[in-house]
């Protein structure tokens, strides 16, 4: 190691080292007074681990935004159900603090599974209809558990803005939502869905996909796409959709849970292409369900 490169290496250990790894409440109240009686602004990305490119987008917009970027790495026991996969979640915690660390985050908060949630926790948030459609509809306590843990981080950050990608779009709505209703004083901000270099959208559950099921997988995106033509060209929603749907079928895919066109705003299902609009797909793989969407 020449003079230099150990002088630049002293200078990112040191940079890396000032990254805070939080695990309680209390600390964490003492930690963002400190930054806000220091008059920052503070940035807040909500992850469940197994981070990836697409996590690490989320906190480079956030760090664009905000002073001080605070990043939590929970997995949410409330949004899954008995029978999904919360025992087998990724949790590769190491090399996540890892990628938090070169990215610049100040506050990793990796809170407690007994401070979240007690034994006699009992209160829950309902959206409302909104998240009892698209992926409400195939996993119905799933927005109700979202809604709760980020209104939890929410009220123990207090952060200026919070970063959501596009990946998940109804959950990026109905946040957007729950912060209006509730007059949540936090600016919502949504980042685009980053994708593998054959279009697949980044998820930490791509690693549960077999080789043969990760070739397929990519078929989604490129699906997607071609349904945007047809409506481009046509307009009409139905046989665009079921050519689409058909699509993914002859591709490898199980199950199309749903492919919908909807208001980009509201997530009303659009008979007609009509702008902002999106077009929103879940389809099984492998016994993997992948979640992509594109603005139309
Ligand atoms: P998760 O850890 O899966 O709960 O995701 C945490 C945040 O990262 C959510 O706001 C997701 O929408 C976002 N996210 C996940 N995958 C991607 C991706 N490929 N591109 C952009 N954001 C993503």
């Amino acid at each position: 190691m020449t003079y230099m490169s150990r002088w630049l290496y002293m200078i990112i250990s040191n940079f890396q080292t000032l990254m805070q790894i939080i695990h309680t409440k209390k600390e964490l109240k003492s930690a963002i007074k400190a930054q806000r009686d220091a008059g920052k602004i503070i940035g807040f990305v909500p992850t469940m681990g197994a981070l990836h490119a697409g996590h690490l987008s989320l906190v480079d917009i956030a760090k664009s935004k905000a002073d001080i970027v605070v990043v939590s790495i929970f997995v949410n026991k409330a949004q899954f159900a008995p029978h999904e996969d919360f025992a087998k979640y990724p949790r590769p915690l190491q090399s996540d603090i890892a990628m938090l660390q070169t990215c610049g985050t100040n506050i990793a908060y990796l809170p407690l599974m007994q401070e979240m949630y007690p034994e006699d926790f009992s209160t829950s948030i309902d959206i409302g209809l909104p998240g009892q459609i698209l992926e409400g509809a195939f996993r119905p306590h799933f927005f109700a558990g979202v809604m709760l843990v980020v209104s939890k981080l929410f009220m123990q950050i207090a952060p200026d803005i919070a970063v959501f990608g596009e990946k998940d779009y109804q959950q990026l709505v109905l946040i957007k939502k729950m912060v209006a209703e509730l007059d949540i004083p936090i600016e919502i901000i949504g980042a685009p869905v980053l994708r593998e270099n054959d279009g697949l959208a980044m998820s930490s559950r791509n690693i549960y996909l077999s080789k043969e099921a990760r070739e397929i997988a990519a078929n989604l995106y490129k699906i997607l796409l071609d349904v945007k033509e047809k409506l481009r060209i046509k307009g009409a929603a139905a046989p665009a959709l079921s050519w689409g749907e058909n699509a993914l079928l002859k591709a490898g895919f199980e199950q199309v849970d749903y492919l919908v066109l909807c208001n980009a705003k509201t997530l009303q299902q659009l008979p007609v292409l009509q702008k902002p609009a999106r077009l929103i797909a879940t389809a099984r793989l492998g016994g993997v369900r992948l979640l992509d969407n594109i603005a139309v």
